[in-house]
Parts: structure tokens; C-alpha cells; sequence
């Protein structure tokens, strides 16, 4: 029944991406004639004469000039957006994605993707032989059994431990998600629409016809102001038509009536829309992070250097050790005792990268660990030139996930919870003086809090 609902929807969204902007267009077409021919053209140049008004040529064209100017600045970041979301919608990849063979057919068929989905299947059920299953056939993953390593986890947690943080469940494992059986990077929210994880997803757009996500949302930011000065402008000159036709005409020109409706509806919702996203673009939120953001709270997997590993609090291990008076909580990658072991050929060569330790830290309850400063969060998001502000070609800077250090920037949050954790620097240094005073005075004494 849930899967018929969802074809359902699916099928509904398909049809609407197709239909919406042939109709924008369409009343676009139908503004652009009303405005030259029934306003520039008959009002500001041949008026009637009951009007009382003289042509004016001048300001007819200054009025197309602005009028077009306006429309190709909102229609650009348009199809710009329809282009990233046909082209590049931000989709995490399959490559690596986990599925059982008994339960992908329905959802795999549906993408065209079966054939590559059974050879991972076999691929991963082969690796896994004789290890057991690290999950469970409706994708929920047994993150005891891989912690304690009597199963290998599922490929792909290198892209995660390589970094130095990233964004966790409380155990220090990365997210995972149940209907795509694969790890989701920070960020990352899966869509029902599209039945996949997309990153930075905001919220699925009938008016773009797909996900608007961390790919488009620049463009879309762009859409929703241009499309909100250019309905803004088309309002304010067919209500000061209307108000002169009102006072002189007996009669007020229908089609200027009926775009002045449609332009003032198109206003105030793109004016509303943008500001809303504006505002969030401000706090570096999407919608999903804004829904129940109030009481949302982050697991952070935030690496420990061998200083702070050296001088720090002594740590619980998630995955094996024994935890000592706990300031938080660390888990180790590769999971070593599972490698020791020698049984997975996989973690062969994560033996010979090195263990990487990583402290689990904890957000207050909603507070978000990604927001910079509002300028940098909307440069993060726009660009750093006026430029890219302004236009709808480079991609934003949140996009780029090269940075060793995290797959978005994070905030002065983080830096805080390090700190407030004895890993950032500053605070080993201290920590490292203290405990060398306090073993003078009591030797036995081993643990600091
Ligand atoms: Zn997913």
C-alpha cells in the first residue's frame, strides 16, 4: 500500500515537473504581451484620448527595458536550476550502497539499476561470508556487532574516518540509511520523492520539478528574488495603470486586471518564499534541519591528535576498550579487532593506513554546528564575489567536499566543543600542566576530569 502511495506521488510529482513550467512560461508570454502591447504600446504611447495622458516614448522604454531585464534575470537561474536537477541533483552515489537482494528488486527496478544492485549485493554477501550480516533484512544495521567487530561494516567508512570530522550516531558510526542500506555524508537527507539520499537536501519543489539541494540552492535563492522584483515591478505598473484607467476610462482593460492578479499572487509568494529561505540561508539551515530543530542534536566524530591524545581526559572506547572516568565517548577506525583477526581482506589495507581515534561529541540540543557567521554562511552559500551573488553559473562553495577537515565548514560550535572536550590545543597544553602538578603531588592519581 506505502509503495503504490509512493508510485503514486511519484508518478503525480513527474507529470507536475512537466507541466508547471510550460505554464510558467505560458503566463510569462501572456504578461510580456499585455505589458508591451496593452500597456507600453496603448497606454504610455497611443493613449486614448479620454485619458488626458500625451505619449511618452521615453518612458515606454524605459518600462521594456526594465521589464525584460527582469524577466531573463529570474528565467536564467530557472533553467539553471532544471538543468542541475536533470543533470547533477546532488544524489549520493550507489556505488557503495548495501542491499539485500530479497529487498532491493521493487526499489532498484523503479531506477533502472537493478543489474548494478545485484552484482554489489553479491559482491558484499561474498565479502561478508562467514562473518555474519551487519544487518538486518529490513536494513537496520547491528552497529553492536560491528563496533565489536564479529561483523566487517558495511564498504565505505574510509571517506569518513579520512576526514577529521564527521557527523555521527552516538555509538561514532556515520548515519545510516535504511532504504538506500548505505552511510549518509553530513548533510545528507533521503528523499521519498526520488528514493534516494540526496545531499543538503532542502525540500522537494513542484514549481522546479525535483529536489532543490545543496547543487541548486544558490540558483534557487537567485529565482526566488529575481521572480520577486520582477512580479513586483509588473504589480506596481499595472496597479498605477488601473488607478488612471479607474479615474478616466469607463471601462478597465480585463487583461491588464487579470496579469495584475496573477503578478500580485506570483509576488507574495516568491517575496514570502524568499524570504523564508533567505533567513535560513542566513543561519545555514535547510528546511529538513529547521523542522524540530529546537530539540535536535548532533553526534560529532571529531579526530583526536596524538597531543591531545597524549594529554587529554581518558576516554570510554565505543568499540572495545574499557573507559576510564569518561569525558567522552571515542571509537576507533578501522575497527581493529576485527582486522587483527585477519578474516576481512577489506581491512587489510585499512591495517595499513592506521588507526584513526575520534572523540564522539554531542551538540547542545539545537544548536547547529555548521553555522559559520551569517556572512560566511551565505558566502558558503552564494559565492564570495559580488558575481556569483548576482549570477547563476558557478556552483556554491559549500560544494566542494575536498577539505580534509570536514565535508562542510564548521562552525565556532565545534571549536567550542573541542575545546570544552580537552582537544583543541590551548586546552591540552593546560590540562598537560595540571596533570603534571597533580602527579607530583599524588602519584596514583592518573585520571583527569
Ligand atoms: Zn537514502
Amino acid at each position: 500500500m506505502e509503495m503504490d502511495r509512493l508510485a503514486t506521488q511519484r508518478s503525480m510529482n513527474k507529470w507536475a515537473a512537466r507541466a508547471i513550467p510550460v505554464i510558467l512560461f505560458g503566463i510569462s508570454g501572456y504578461a510580456s504581451y499585455v505589458v508591451v502591447e496593452r500597456v507600453c504600446v496603448r497606454f504610455f504611447l497611443r493613449p486614448p484620448p479620454d485619458l488626458g495622458l500625451v505619449s511618452q516614448p521615453p518612458t515606454m522604454i524605459g518600462i521594456l527595458v526594465a521589464f525584460f531585464i527582469l524577466m531573463v534575470l529570474w528565467i536564467v537561474p530557472y533553467v539553471r536550476i532544471i538543468q542541475v536537477i536533470i543533470t547533477d541533483p546532488g544524489l549520493v552515489p550507489r556505488k557503495e550502497a548495501v542491499s539485500l537482494p530479497s529487498a532491493n528488486s521493487t526499489n532498484d527496478a523503479k531506477n533502472g539499476s537493478r543489474t548494478a544492485s545485484r552484482i554489489q549485493s553479491h559482491d558484499v554477501n561474498r565479502a561478508l561470508e562467514g562473518t555474519g550480516h551487519p544487518y538486518a533484512p529490513d536494513g537496520v544495521l547491528d552497529r553492536r556487532a560491528i563496533l565489536e567487530g564479529e561483523v566487517p561494516p558495511p564498504p565505505g567508512l574510509e571517506k569518513f574516518y579520512e576526514k577529521n570530522i564527521f557527523v555521527c550516531d552516538y555509538t561514532g558510526l556515520p548515519i545510516w540509511c535504511i532504504e538506500c542500506r548505505n552511510w549518509k555524508p553530513d548533510r545528507t537527507h533521503h528523499s521519498s520523492e526520488l528514493g534516494r539520499c540526496v545531499r543538503r537536501m532542502d525540500h522537494y519543489c513542484p514549481w522546479v520539478g525535483g529536489i532543490v539541494s545543496e547543487t541548486n540552492m544558490k540558483f534557487f535563492v537567485q529565482f526566488l528574488v529575481y521572480a520577486a522584483l520582477c512580479t513586483g515591478f509588473i504589480m506596481s505598473l499595472l496597479a498605477y495603470v488601473v488607478s488612471v484607467q479607474r479615474r478616466s476610462l469607463p471601462e478597465i482593460d480585463p487583461h491588464v486586471i487579470v496579469v495584475l492578479a496573477i503578478a500580485s499572487l506570483f509576488f507574495f509568494f516568491t517575496a514570502g518564499l524568499g524570504g523564508s529561505t533567505i533567513h535560513l540561508a542566513l543561519l545555514n539551515l535547510t528546511t529538513v534541519d529547521n523542522l524540530g530543530r529546537g530539540n535536535h542534536i548532533y553526534f560529532l566524530a571529531v579526530r583526536i591528535d596524538e597531543d591531545a591524545q597524549n594529554f587529554g581526559a581518558s576516554p570510554s572506547n565505543a568499540n572495545g576498550g574499557q573507559g576510564g572516568s569518561a569525558h567522552y565517548t571515542q571509537v576507533t577506525y578501522p575497527f581493529q579487532r576485527l582486522s587483527i583477526r585477519g578474516q576481512d581482506a577489506n581491512n587489510r589495507e585499512n591495517v595499513e593506513s592506521g588507526a584513526h581515534a575520534f572523540a564522539i561529541l554531542r551538540t547542545p540540543s539545537g544548536d547547529n554546528p555548521f553555522y559559520i557567521s551569517r556572512l560566511r554562511n551565505m558566502q558558503e552559500l552564494m559565492g564570495y564575489t559580488i558575481l556569483d551573488w548576482l549570477l547563476p553559473f558557478k556552483y556554491s562553495p559549500l560544494c566542494d567536499h575536498s577539505s580534509p577537515e570536514s565535508d562542510f565548514v564548521m562552525g565556532p560550535l565545534v571549536e567550542q566543543l573541542k575545546h570544552d572536550a580537552g582537544l583543541s590545543d590551548r586546552r591540552s597544553r593546560s590540562r598537560h600542566r595540571k596533570k603534571r602538578r597533580r602527579r607530583r603531588r599524588d602519584p596514583n592519581e592518573d585520571s583527569i576530569v
